[in-house]
């Protein structure tokens, strides 16, 4: 694929300070753009200057929510070089959201290409101080200019990408979490593997209601019997209980995290079994009550790994590991970050 560069005439200023970084705040001088139709398929791949969209007040994705998107880091290792995490993961799941929600496929290897040349360009905006890094936000969207309920003949791919700071300022810090057991964020057969906007939307009204009261996220309950744990806020989750790594099954509700399966294969090769189950909240209850629940973490490209010390279900309030960081925890966040920032070999293949 031939990639049509135009540079921006006026770049900014690179951010100096990274501890004031945040998360998506700043955005690079450039961004890649795809067009699709469905006359001529992909066409005019570019990357063009940083600026605003103008899109047509009828399109698409402003009525019926046709939008999915994606998100990757790309990290500065110790000898200057930048690198990405498992980008074929986040391509092949993009395609999968795509065709759930009726928005065309993109072959593997232009989009590659496309984070690749991408990447390169804006290579100096990855910042270099511990756990920050550039935040990649590849998506897309439906853009017919017509207010027809149907499958799109017009869609715009985009990439923009953020510096962004540390998550965690002082080391892994364990968090407070709500079980959640009004609003479900996605049930079988509907949109919850795949990555788009509306999932998002419409978890925010459980995720305001915990922050109320003083929780960082909800855990979700499964949206048929609210009876299974399904993930975290924007993360998976995993629990350590008499020994046993558990994570929910991937039942379709559920997002296939990138950070998950990677968990998933790091303690494979160390010779630790995960069980992919599903997993009720009384057995998790359960569990806490009797002090079998030895640890709980989210896993998910922010944080990579947020220990949960605290679980609050229908006004009960449970202590994890004494609130403190648990051993496996912080091993997988040692090894995974240690991957992606270079730090330690990557015997599975995963950097690019
Ligand atoms: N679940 C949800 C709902 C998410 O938004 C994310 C973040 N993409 C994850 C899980 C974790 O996925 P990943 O490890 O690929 O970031």
């Amino acid at each position: 694929m031939d990639i049509k560069v135009t540079l921006n005439p006026n770049p900014k200023a690179k951010p100096t300070d990274t501890s004031a970084l945040g998360f998506g705040q700043i955005f690079t001088d450039h961004m890649f753009r795809w067009t699709w139709n469905s006359e001529e398929g992909w066409h005019n791949p570019r990357i063009v200057p940083f600026e605003n969209l103008s899109i047509h007040p009828a399109s698409t994705v402003l009525h019926y929510g046709s939008e999915i998107f994606e998100g990757l880091k790309a990290y500065r290792r110790a000898d200057g070089k930048v690198q990405m995490f498992r980008p074929i993961e986040n391509i092949r799941r993009m395609n999968n959201s795509a065709e759930r929600l009726c928005l065309p496929q993109m072959p593997e290897e232009d989009l590659m290409q496309a984070l690749v040349e991408f990447v390169r360009l804006e290579q100096d905006w990855t910042p270099s101080d511990k756990g920050t890094s550039l935040y990649l936000r590849p998506f897309m969207f439906g853009n017919d200019e017509s207010l027809g309920v149907h499958a799109v003949h017009n869609a715009e791919f985009i990439i923009i990408a953020s510096p962004v700071g540390s998550y965690y300022k002082e080391g892994l810090n364990p968090v407070k979490i709500m079980i959640e057991d009004q609003d479900v964020r996605a049930v079988r057969g509907g949109t919850g593997y795949a990555k788009c906007g509306g999932n998002y939307a419409a978890s925010n009204r459980a995720g305001e209601r915990a922050e109320q009261q003083g929780y960082s996220q909800v855990l979700w309950l499964d949206g048929v019997e609210r009876k299974y744990i399904e993930e975290v806020g924007a993360m998976n989750v995993m629990f350590k209980i008499n020994g046993e790594i558990v994570t929910p099954k991937l039942t379709g509700s559920i997002l296939p995290g990138i950070t998950r399966k990677s968990c998933i294969e790091f303690l494979k090769s160390e010779g630790i079994e995960v069980s992919e189950r599903l997993l009720s909240v009384e057995e998790l209850a359960q569990a806490m009550t009797d002090g079998t629940l030895e640890e709980a973490w989210g896993c998910g490209t922010a944080a990579v790994i947020s220990p949960i010390g605290e679980l609050c279900y229908k006004d009960h309030k449970y202590i994890i590991n004494n609130n403190e960081i648990g051993e496996l925890s912080q091993h997988l966040y040692d090894s995974i970050t240690g991957i992606q920032w270079g730090e330690v070999e990557d015997k599975f293949g995963w950097i690019v």
